[in-house]
C-alpha cells in the first residue's frame, strides 16, 4: 500500500478537520484538482464510483414466482389428483406444460425487466470537476477520492464532499435524512460528534443542489459513501407494475371468482346427472382451464417492454413503466420553447444603442458577417455606447465558441455564445477583453431572476480613485426596472427612456428574437463579491441585443401531427411574451384560429375560473416562473386533461412530478428535473416527445389487440364445454387440449400481437378518454360476438364428425383445427399484416413495416398444430387423431366464415 492511499483511507471524520487538512489528508490540490495520472492510479485503487445495489429477488424465487397464480394452482392440484387416481400419463402432461409456461413466463420478464432496467440506467449522470487545473465535465462513475467538484444549482451530488467553497449553496438531502427541506450548506469544520444531518460543511453522494454554487472534495465514492452504506438496504429492481397491469390483476381475480363458482356449480349439476366424479372432476377441471386466459399477463409484459424499447430508439427513454400507456392518452402537450421546439441556435441579428438600430449578418457561431448601421459597416472605436453593449455581452458571459471538425460550437449556453460571436464579427475579442478586465464575481443566470451579473476590475480607467465595474444582462422587464439612466449614441448618460425602449423590444420581438438587455454599473474598488441587492438599482442601461433561434422543422410537422391528433400543445417558456407567440405563430400554432398568449404576470392576478379558461385556451404562456407551472399543469388536470409537461431547471422537479407525464431534457436538463421525471428526451426534441405518444398509443392498440384476440377463444370454449355439462353430452373438448390451446397455441398467436407495428391512422384518432374501462362496450360485444362464433364452430363440427364417423377423438381433434384456422384468420383481420394483405388484393398499395413478428407466429402455429395431431406420440398424450387431407381442407373451410365474422365485428370497434 503507498503511502496515498494509506493517508486516503484514515479519517471518517471529514466535517471535523478544516478544509486545508482533508486536502491534505486526500492529497488534492484545491487550486488545479488532481492530475489525470494520479486520478488513473486512483481508479485502480478504488474502483468505479457506482452503487452495485443489491439485486432484486433471486431468479430462483422469480421463478417459483411464476407458479404464483390462481390459475396455476388449479393445475397443479389437478395434476396431483390425476397422479393420485394413477392417471400418470395425464399428470405429466399437466404438470409438463405448467412447467414450459412458467419457464416461456420467467424468460420474457427477466427479459422486459432488464431491458427496462438498462434504459434507465443508460441515462448516466455527469459531474463537474477541476482535473489537471481545467474545468471539465465526466462522468460521475469516474470520480475518485481527492477528486475537487463543483457545484451549481441542479446537480446531484455524485460523491460524498467535503465542502471547501460555498455560495448561498442550499442541499437537498431528503434520501439520506428524510428531511425534505433543503440546507443550507458552509465550509467551517464541526464538532466530531456532529450527526449526519447536521454536517453543514459535507455534501453526500445522491443528495441534489437546489440552489446557489459551492465546490468540494471527494471523500468517499461508491459502496463506501453514506448512501452506499445505507443502500444496502434499499432494494433495487424495477417493477413491471403500471395502472393497466393492475387492472389486468384485478379484472383477473374478479374472473377467477366467477369462473371458480361456476365451476363448483358444473361439478354439482354433473353429479346430479349421474355422471361420475372423475369425469365430473375433468368437466370442472376442462372448464376452469377454458375460461382462465392464461396468454394474457405475458403478452401485457411483453406488449409494455416492446413499446419502452421503440421509445428509447425514437430517443425517448422511459423512466417509470406507467409512463407507457399513460403517453398513449395524453391529451395535452406542455413544451418549453428554447431548444425543444427551436433549435436553440442562436444568432444575434438585431441590436438596439444609443437610440440607433444596427443589423448583424451572417449565421451560426463562426465570426464571419458584419454590424451595419444604415446597411454601412461600422467601426465599434467610434461608437461607445456600442462597444459598451457588445463588451457586456462578452464579459457577463459563461460560455466560449470552439472549432471543432471545422465547425464553431457553443459550449455552455447558446444564448451568450450568441453574444460572443456578434462581437467577434466587429473583431472585439474576449480573451483581450479579459485579461484587461478580469472576472472578480458572478451571480449566474436563473431563470427565476431573469439576469446574470459579474464584477470586473476595470484596468481601462487609469485614475487614483480605481473603480471596478458590473456587468449585468437579463430580460428587458428584469434589467430596465432597475436602469435610471442610459447611454446615448456619444456614450454620455441621459435618463432612460422606458417607452421607447418597449416599443423597439416588441418590434425585435414581433419577428420572433429572443431579447436581451444589457447594463453596467460602476461600484467603489473595495468591492470583491457580488450579491443581488448590488444590482438592485442605479444600473445604466446600455442597449438590447435581437437573436433568432429557428424553430426545429420536425417540431412543426410533430405540432401538427398532435394537432391532428387531437393533443393539444401548449409553449410555456421563460422568454417574452411577443416573441413566444410570434414563434409559435411561425410554428403552426395557429391552426385553429388565433395564439392566445399569457404571460405569468397575467395568470398570477387571474381568479380560480379565469384562470381556468386561460389554460384551456392559451396556447402560448410566456414569461412563466417555474412555480406556475405547477400551477398549469393542476388547472388543466382540474379540466379532466391528462397532461405532459417538459422541464429542465431545479424548480421544475413539482410540475415535472405533478404531471401525468413529467418530461425531462437529456441535454439541457439538471439531475434535478431528470429525477423527477417519468421520460427522459436524448435529443430534447420535442419530435421525440410526438414519437413516444405515437409508440404509447399503438402500445395500448397492441393491448386491446390482445384482449380481443385471446378472450374469445376462452369464451367459446368455456361455452362449450358448460352448455355440453349442463345437457348432459360429451365433452367436445378434454381439459389436457384446452391446456394446449390456451397455452402451447396461444402463446405463439398472441406474443407478435406484442410486436404490431403501429398503424398509418395512429396519429388520427382523438386521445383516448381517461375514463375509459379496459373493457370498452364494443370491445364486449366483439367478443361475445367471436366467443359465440367460436362456440357454434366447436359445437358444430364435434358433433357432425361423432354423428357421421363415430371417432370421438377425430370428432375433437378436427373441432380443435377448426377453431385454430378460424383464430388465424381473426388474428389476420386485426393485425397491420391483415391489412396489407386486403389492402394489397384491392390494389391499394400501402407501406408495411414489419410483419416478420406476425407471419413467424403463424408459421409457428401452424407447424405445432400438425405435430399435435399427426404424432402419435401427441396422440396418445393428448387424445388426438391424425386427420388425412380431406379432414384438414374441411377444418380450413370450416374456419374460413371467420372471415365475415371479423368484418363484422371490425364495425364495431376498428382495431387498426
Ligand atoms: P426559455 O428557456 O423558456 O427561453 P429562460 O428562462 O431561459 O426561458 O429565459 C428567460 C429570459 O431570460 C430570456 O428571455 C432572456 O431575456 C433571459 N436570459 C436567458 N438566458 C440568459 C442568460 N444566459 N443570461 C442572462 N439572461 C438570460
Ligand atoms: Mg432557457
Amino acid at each position: 500500500m503507498t503511502a496515498t492511499s494509506e493517508k486516503i483511507m484514515q479519517p471518517r471524520e471529514w466535517h471535523n478537520l478544516p478544509a486545508q487538512k482533508v486536502a491534505q489528508h486526500l492529497d488534492a490540490n484545491l487550486e488545479t484538482g488532481l492530475t489525470s495520472d494520479e486520478v488513473v492510479k486512483r481508479q485502480e485503487r478504488f474502483g468505479t464510483n457506482e452503487l452495485k445495489g443489491k439485486r432484486g429477488t433471486s431468479p430462483v424465487l422469480r421463478f417459483l414466482l411464476q407458479f404464483n397464480q390462481p390459475l396455476l394452482y388449479i393445475l397443479l392440484i389437478a395434476g396431483a389428483i390425476k397422479a393420485l387416481i394413477g392417471q400418470w400419463v395425464n399428470a405429466g402432461v399437466i404438470w409438463g406444460v405448467t412447467l414450459i409456461n412458467a419457464i416461456i413466463g420467467f424468460i420474457q420478464e427477466s427479459k422486459a425487466e432488464s431491458a427496462i432496467a438498462a434504459l434507465a440506467s443508460s441515462v448516466q449522470t455527469n459531474a463537474t470537476i477541476l482535473r489537471n487545473g481545467q474545468k471539465v465535465q465526466v462522468p460521475s462513475m469516474e470520480l475518485v477520492p481527492g477528486d475537487l467538484v463543483l457545484l451549481t444549482s441542479g446537480d446531484k451530488v455524485p460523491a460524498d464532499l467535503r465542502l471547501i467553497k460555498s455560495r448561498n449553496l442550499q442541499v437537498n438531502e431528503s434520501a439520506l435524512t428524510g428531511e425534505s427541506v433543503a440546507t443550507e450548506k458552509n465550509t467551517q469544520p464541526l464538532n466530531a460528534d456532529t450527526a449526519l444531518a447536521e454536517r453543514l460543511n459535507m455534501a453526500y453522494a445522491g443528495s441534489f443542489v437546489t440552489f446557489g454554487t459551492g465546490s468540494g472534495i471527494v471523500v468517499a465514492i461508491g459502496e463506501a459513501t453514506e448512501t452506499g452504506r445505507i443502500s444496502q438496504l434499499i432494494e433495487q429492481g424495477t417493477s413491471l407494475k403500471t395502472p393497466l397491469t393492475r387492472k389486468f390483476d384485478k379484472f383477473s381475480r374478479t374472473l377467477l371468482y366467477i369462473i371458480l363458482g361456476i365451476a363448483a356449480l358444473t361439478f354439482a349439476v354433473g353429479l346430479a346427472y349421474g355422471n361420475t366424479w372423475a369425469e365430473m372432476f375433468e368437466a370442472a377441471v376442462a372448464f376452469a382451464v377454458s375460461a382462465i386466459p392464461e396468454g394474457l399477463p405475458a403478452v401485457v409484459t411483453v406488449t409494455l417492454a416492446i413499446g419502452v424499447s421503440r421509445m428509447a430508439r425514437r430517443n425517448a427513454i422511459v423512466r417509470k413503466l406507467p409512463a407507457v400507456e399513460t403517453l398513449g392518452g395524453a391529451t395535452v402537450i406542455c413544451s418549453d420553447k428554447t431548444g425543444t421546439l427551436t433549435e436553440n441556435q442562436m444568432t444575434v441579428q438585431a441590436i438596439y444603442v444609443g437610440g440607433e438600430q444596427y443589423t448583424a449578418t451572417g449565421t451560426g457561431y463562426a465570426p464571419e458577417g458584419e454590424i451595419l448601421l444604415d446597411e454601412q459597416p461600422i467601426d465599434w472605436q467610434n461608437l461607445p455606447a456600442l462597444a459598451e453593449c457588445l463588451k457586456a455581452g462578452l464579459l457577463c458571459n459563461d460560455s466560449y465558441l470552439e472549432q471543432k471538425e471545422g465547425q464553431w460550437q457553443v459550449f455552455g449556453d447558446p444564448t451568450e455564445g450568441a453574444l460572443i460571436a456578434v462581437a467577434d464579427k466587429v473583431g472585439l475579442n474576449r480573451n483581450n477583453l479579459e485579461a484587461q478586465m478580469p472576472r472578480l464575481d458572478v451571480i449566474p443566470f436563473e431563470s427565476e431572476f431573469q439576469y446574470m451579473a459579474t464584477l470586473h476590475e476595470d484596468g481601462s480607467r487609469e485614475n487614483s480613485s480605481r473603480v471596478k465595474t458590473i456587468y449585468v444582462k437579463g430580460s428587458v422587464e428584469a434589467i430596465l426596472k432597475r436602469c435610471q439612466q442610459m447611454l446615448n449614441a456619444e456614450g454620455n448618460l441621459t435618463p432612460v427612456n422606458a417607452e421607447t425602449i418597449h416599443q423597439e423590444v416588441d418590434v425585435m420581438a414581433n419577428l420572433g428574437l429572443r431579447v436581451l438587455a444589457f447594463a453596467n454599473k460602476s461600484v467603489s474598488h473595495t468591492q470583491d463579491s457580488l450579491d443581488h441587492a448590488d444590482i438592485e438599482k442605479d444600473l445604466v442601461f446600455l442597449g438590447l441585443q435581437g437573436m433568432i433561434d429557428p424553430p426545429r422543422s420536425e417540431a412543426i410537422k410533430a405540432v401538427e401531427a398532435c394537432q391532428n391528433a387531437g393533443i393539444q400543445v401548449k409553449m410555456i417558456t421563460g422568454d417574452h411574451a411577443v416573441t413566444a407567440r410570434a414563434i409559435a405563430q411561425s410554428m403552426g400554432f395557429n391552426k385553429n384560429g388565433e395564439v392566445l398568449a399569457f404571460t405569468g404576470n397575467e395568470l398570477a392576478q387571474m381568479d380560480q375560473s379565469e384562470l381556468a379558461t386561460a389554460i384551456e385556451d392559451g396556447a402560448v404562456f410566456a414569461r412563466v416562473a417555474p412555480e406556475q407551472k405547477l400551477r398549469i399543469v393542476e388547472a388543466l388536470q382540474a379540466k379532466g386533461e391528462v397532461v405532459a409537461m417538459t422541464g429542465d431547471g431545479v424548480n421544475d422537479a413539482p410540475a415535472l412530478k405533478q404531471a401525468d407525464i413529467g418530461i425531462a431534457m437529456g441535454g439541457a436538463g439538471t439531475e434535478v428535473a431528470k429525477e423527477a421525471s417519468d421520460m427522459i428526451l436524448t435529443d430534447d426534441n420535442f419530435a421525440s416527445i410526438e414519437a413516444a405518444v405515437e409508440e404509447g398509443r399503438t402500445v395500448y392498440r397492441n393491448l386491446l389487440k390482445a384482449i380481443a384476440f385471446i378472450l374469445p377463444v376462452n369464451g367459446g370454449e368455456s361455452m362449450t364445454i358448460l352448455i355440453s355439462v349442463l345437457f348432459a353430452r360429451e365433452l367436445p373438448i378434454l381439459s389436457l387440449q384446452v391446456l394446449w390451446l390456451n397455452m402451447v397455441n396461444s402463446i405463439a398467436m398472441t406474443v407478435p400481437l406484442a410486436f404490431e407495428p403501429k398503424s398509418e391512422r395512429v396519429m388520427e384518432q382523438s386521445p383516448r378518454s381517461p375514463r375509459e374501462p379496459l373493457l370498452s362496450k364494443s370491445l364486449v360485444k366483439r367478443i361475445l360476438t367471436v366467443s359465440l362464433f367460436n362456440w357454434i364452430l366447436i359445437f358444430g363440427v364435434f358433433e357432425w364428425i361423432r354423428q357421421t364417423t363415430g371417432n370421438i377423438d377425430l370428432a375433437r381433434t378436427m373441432a380443435i383445427q377448426a377453431l385454430v384456422a378460424g383464430r388465424i384468420f381473426y388474428l389476420l383481420s386485426i393485425s397491420q399484416l391483415g391489412m396489407a394483405l386486403v389492402n394489397t388484393i384491392r390494389g391499394v398499395r400501402q407501406t408495411f413495416s414489419d410483419a416478420s413478428a406476425m407471419g413467424i407466429g403463424i408459421a409457428t402455429t401452424i407447424v405445432l398444430q400438425i405435430i399435435f395431431s399427426q404424432w402419435n406420440l401427441m396422440n396418445s398424450l393428448f387424445s388426438t387423431a391424425p386427420l388425412n387431407l380431406n379432414q384438414w381442407l374441411i377444418c380450413f373451410l370450416i374456419g374460413l366464415p371467420m372471415i365475415g365474422v371479423s368484418i363484422i365485428v371490425n364495425r364495431f370497434d376498428p382495431l387498426n
